[in-house]
């Protein structure tokens, strides 16, 4: 089966052809870059509507030269969560694509294939689903057919936390690189340093499985006014929470009884974040994944695997069903694909 998969939930304009057969994923993506501040929903909408439809005619051009005429099997997208005028975009394009090619429509929800692709690429079993993403973080465990959410962020995504600060400091859009960056070179310098580097006392608020990063993105710009250096702050900020979401995750295997973790979303492209997760998961004898970045970030190639899994359990979309959802949860999803698989 080869599914072509379109992303759109909010920065990145993506599509991607899946060939289940060869196990191989084509990615397309165009990334929408505000000139300043964060992620304008009108404007991100503009350019979807204006890149979607170039990369999906990339990547169809591409498996039509290869493939023939029948290359794509069904088309998925990305139903939500996001933002609504981006989303509504990319639904457009995949029900008007999947009618043209007269080919089933799967409609996926985002975060379940942030961690869907995390089990696919490290073959695990039954992991426990740290999604570290930009406007999202939670745990995920599967249980009684479906993703179930074992603990979550109570405010702001990981991601947009740490942009909120990077957007203080006058840094443009995305921040997480840029704090990682940041970060290890005030380390390298402080290794140097006869006294070692500065952890600034930022709020760390973790409340049962649950925890909050709003207060730790307003203590870090409190800082940056009252004149502490940018890379302690970074270097502070990344250990805080990136110490919450590793207190979690491994509070979540200890729960479930799980030994194995895979990680997802944008900011899991932080080594120090996987660094302390590895760790953590060496220490209890648990087996760690994290895919490689390109499946990391948004992008469709999550989209078009798990809508093959989908397809091939025989859960498409009727035309008249395919609405979009901003506030689609994971934990909505009934997971069609694992059948006979439960905690
Ligand atoms: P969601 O998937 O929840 O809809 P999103 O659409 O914002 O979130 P992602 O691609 O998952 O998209 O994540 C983007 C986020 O990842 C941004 O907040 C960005 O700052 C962050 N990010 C990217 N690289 C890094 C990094 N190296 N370290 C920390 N954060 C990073």
């Amino acid at each position: 089966m080869r599914v072509l998969g379109i992303e759109g939930t909010a920065w990145c304009a993506s599509a991607a052809l899946y060939d289940a057969e060869t196990d191989s994923v084509l990615i397309e993506s165009d990334p929408y870059e505000p000139d300043s501040g964060g992620i304008h929903p009108r404007e991100a909408a503009e350019h979807m509507s204006e890149a979607i439809p170039e990369v999906v005619d990339r990547v169809l051009t591409a498996a039509e030269a290869e493939h023939g005429p029948d290359a794509v099997d069904a088309v998925a997208f990305s139903r939500g969560p996001g933002l609504g005028p981006c989303l509504r975009i990319v639904g457009t394009a995949a029900r008007s694509l999947a009618g043209t090619l007269d080919v089933p429509l799967v409609g996926v929800n985002h975060m379940v294939a942030h961690l869907e692709i995390g089990r696919h690429r490290s073959g695990f079993d039954n992991p426990v689903c740290l999604n570290a993403s930009g406007a999202n973080a939670h745990l995920l465990g599967f249980h009684d057919g479906r993703y179930r959410v074992l603990g979550e962020t109570m405010d702001a995504g990981v991601g947009n936390a740490i942009d909120k600060f990077t957007r203080h400091v006058g840094w443009s859009h995305p921040g997480g690189p840029k704090v990682e960056a940041a970060a290890a070179e005030y380390t390298s310098e402080a290794e140097a340093d006869a006294d070692g580097a500065d952890l600034l006392d930022l709020p760390y608020v973790v409340k049962g499985m649950d925890f909050s990063f709003s207060g730790i993105s307003s203590a870090a710009n409190d800082a940056a006014d009252a004149g502490v250096p940018t890379g302690e702050i970074c270097f502070s900020l990344q250990e805080h929470v990136f110490a919450m979401l590793t207190e979690v995750a491994e509070r979540a295997l200890s729960l479930t009884g799980a030994d194995e973790l895979v990680l997802g979303g944008g900011v899991a492209q932080n080594d120090r974040l996987r660094e302390m997760l590895a760790a953590m998961c060496d220490a209890r004898d648990a087996d760690f994944h994290a895919p490689e970045p390109r499946f990391l970030r948004d992008n469709a190639g999550m989209i078009a695997v798990l809508g093959a899994k989908m397809a091939a359990a025989g859960d498409t979309l009727p035309i008249a069903e395919s609405a979009v959802d901003p506030n689609f949860r994971p934990d909505q999803v009934p997971v069609t694909w694992r059948s006979g698989e439960s905690v």
